[in-house]
């Protein structure tokens, strides 16, 4: 294998590394964000679940307002029974009185649903911040790992990139700059082995004579379909 071959061999291997670390650090805050989103949506049903409790609570004032009132009422009525001389007078505020009555059982069948929606809310918002409170560590660590995944990304990829520089310096510029044509139209590989007696990038048969001159060691020996390099890997 000529050195030229050698070199372009470690310059896309470390090519394919930083494109491998560029993409993974592209994906990182797509991920953090969707961390954050699960917590919001945690946040957000803690605040509904806060905000129906609520809602239960000042039913049950509400319901203990007019269930007052409703008993003021009939004590007026019972007042006004003492006053009456005629039994059908009597009787009719007697029927008032169990009108109001009846009103008052209804609003104290509300105010059992209201107490029931009071305790299952209670038990739910319990839950939730407990569950809340877990996730939210976890969200922090989470976030942690994602940044400390960056910083080494970021510190590779330098590395990387000073190797394939001082690499690149190293092999003739005409070869340099065929190696970063193909790989910028192929996008995955500059240089391919044969293999099988096919090209190892495009799976295309080869011409014997592409193959005899891989085998060889040639340097400028290009695939006829994809015009990847070939190499032959002993
Ligand atoms: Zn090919």
């Amino acid at each position: 294998m000529s050195t030229t071959i050698e070199r372009l061999l470690i310059i896309q291997d470390r090519d394919r590394a930083i494109a491998r670390l560029t993409r993974e650090s592209q994906d990182i805050p797509a991920r953090k964000q969707q961390i954050e989103d699960r917590l919001k949506a945690h946040q957000e049903s803690l605040h509904q679940t806060q905000e129906a409790l609520k809602k239960a609570q000042a039913g049950i004032k509400q319901v203990e307002v007019e269930v007052e009132s409703r008993r003021q009422k009939i004590n007026r009525f019972r007042e006004q029974q003492n006053l009456v001389k005629k039994n059908e007078e009597y009787r009719a505020l007697e029927h008032e009185i169990s009108v109001v009555q009846e009103e008052i059982r209804a609003e104290e069948d509300r105010e059992l649903e209201f107490m029931e929606q009071v305790e299952q809310n209670r038990a739910l918002l319990a839950a939730l911040e407990a569950d809340l409170k877990k996730e939210d560590g976890r969200v922090r660590e989470d976030q942690q790992v994602f940044d400390r995944r960056m910083d080494e990304i970021q510190a590779e990829i330098g590395k990387l990139q000073a190797d394939r520089k001082a690499l690149a310096e190293q092999v003739d510029t005409d070869w340099r700059n065929r190696y970063e044509r193909i790989m910028a139209k192929t996008g995955d590989y500059a240089l391919v082995p044969v293999e099988h007696g096919a090209c190892g990038g495009c799976h295309m048969n080869l011409p014997p004579h592409l193959i005899h001159d891989a085998r060889k060691g040639l340097t400028s020996v290009q695939c006829s379909y994809c015009s990847r390099l070939l190499f032959w890997r002993p």
